[in-house]
């Protein structure tokens, strides 16, 4: 099963990735999360995908592109996976489509209210990466990691003028893609302001079909 999530920031892609590679066992591929991987570790493709991010804009297709094509080579791919985050342009779509025929595109419909609603209750543990949530992923003690004890954060993408830029990047580069992936017949939508298990059986159901 070869997928892709749709849908804007904070609209759950993540989450639902990671339980659908569970249930079809397949890979979940983010490029947000190999651009922080390489962040981290200060590569030179960290380094230059910084910039951006912190801003929030898209990483240029021409390095963004390379990457997740050197990515589906892998042998881990053979069987399908599931790309949370790519495409996010018609020009990353295009060259997705030159590639590999897609089973779906998932659209996890959020509206931007609860999006910035969403994001605004985000942290995250600078050590271990763990992510939570003010309001739904809420820690023992407040502010503290559950795993390793570290002091939480806000995600520098995260903050509220980033974000607001997110949405407006997505609704003008990203959300066109919906329209790509109807017209080629590959278009689920589903409610993402379900809950989290409701929404991986909207999902489930609709693929299983
Ligand atoms: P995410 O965690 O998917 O929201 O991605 C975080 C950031 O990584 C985005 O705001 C972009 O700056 C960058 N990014 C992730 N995926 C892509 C992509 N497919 N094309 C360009 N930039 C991306």
């Amino acid at each position: 099963m070869k997928l892709i999530l749709l849908g804007a920031p904070g609209a759950g892609k993540g989450t639902q990735a990671t339980r659908l590679a569970d249930i079809y066992q397949i890979p979940h591929i983010s490029t947000g999360d190999i651009f922080r991987a390489n962040l981290k570790e200060e590569t030179e493709l960290g380094l230059k995908a910084k910039a951006y991010m912190d801003q929030g804009l898209l990483v240029p297709d021409e390095l963004t592109i390379d990457l997740v094509m050197d990515r589906l080579s892998k042998d881990d791919c053979k069987n399908g996976y599931i790309l949370d985050g790519f495409p996010r342009t018609l020009a990353q779509a295009s060259a997705l489509d030159a590639l590999v025929d897609i089973d779906a595109a998932v659209d996890v419909e959020v509206p931007d209210e609860n999006i910035v609603r969403r994001m605004a209750g985000r942290r995250v543990c600078p050590k271990c990466g763990e992510p939570y949530h003010t309001e739904y992923k809420v820690p023992a003690k407040e502010g503290i990691c559950d795993r390793c004890g570290s002091e939480l954060i806000i995600r520098k993408d995260d903050e509220p003028e980033t974000v607001l830029k997110r949405l407006t990047v997505y609704h003008d580069q990203t959300a066109p893609l919906i329209g790509h992936y109807q017209q080629a017949g590959k278009l689920v939508a589903v409610d993402g302001t379900k809950s989290v298990e409701a929404v991986t059986e909207e999902i489930t159901k609709a693929l299983d079909k």
